[in-house]
């Protein structure tokens, strides 16, 4: 019989650790999480592999590294409250609930979000999943400590930054000027009675673009 946890230690080795994602705890959930799980029957064999896979309605489960690297930028410590905007698949949520955050997702593609509901459950893994559009976030839950977007951006839409909790921090792909999305991480850090914002960029990546509204 396959034994997908090899699969899932050399995914790590090879694609995660090599490329300088170290932190112990995001390796464990790497290793962990059956990624096999999360893909069309179709695609089982080819899960552990360094691509993105389709996982329907022209949308993919993303590249295990950059999974890894989101996570790890993410900074989260269990028990924290994350928002993520685009759970397709639902993989990256059962990491992030593999790590112990009270996670809440919202997916806009009402098949999409049942299905992962059912999976994430059926496994286990203890994670709010919302359908609806994430471009306005999700305000019953408000404030967030972090919000993880897995849908390039083409602008920081104000509604994260508000239900973003002061000293909060969210990681997204956002479309840059040169062409292409690069990673940003944005601290929201209190300021004066107030808050300010302070940016860092990552690597450049390729996401499926946010779409407005809920089907
Ligand atoms: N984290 C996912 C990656 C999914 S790809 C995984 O691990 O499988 C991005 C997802 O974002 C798609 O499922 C897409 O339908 C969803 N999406 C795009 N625009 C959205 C919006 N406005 N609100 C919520 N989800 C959105």
């Amino acid at each position: 019989m396959w034994n997908w946890r090899s699969d899932a230690s050399e995914m790590v080795e090879l694609q995660i650790l090599a490329r300088n994602v170290c932190s112990p705890r995001v390796l464990e959930a790497m290793r962990s999480v059956p990624r096999h799980l999360f893909v069309p029957e179709a695609y089982a064999a080819d899960a552990y592999i360094d691509r993105p896979l389709p996982i329907g309605s022209c949308q993919t489960i993303s590249q295990p590294y950059m999974v890894a690297k989101m996570t790890e930028l993410l900074q989260a410590e269990e028990g924290m409250s994350v928002l993520e905007i685009g759970t397709g698949s639902g993989y990256q949520t059962a990491i992030l609930a593999y790590l112990k955050l009270r996670v809440y997702s919202i997916e806009r593609i009402g098949y999409l979000a049942k299905d992962a509901a059912e999976r994430l459950k059926a496994l286990n893994f203890d994670a709010k999943v919302l359908h609806g559009d994430g471009r306005e976030g999700y305000p019953d839950f408000a404030p967030y400590d972090r919000i993880i977007v897995t849908a390039a951006a083409e602008r920081i839409e104000p509604t994260w930054e508000e239900q973003l909790a002061s000293g909060g921090r969210m990681i997204l792909p956002l479309n840059v000027a040169t062409g292409g999305q690069r990673l940003l991480a944005r601290n929201k850090i209190p300021s004066e009675g107030t808050w300010r914002f302070e940016d860092k960029w990552y690597d450049y990546c390729r996401f499926v673009p946010i779409v407005e509204g809920a089907s």
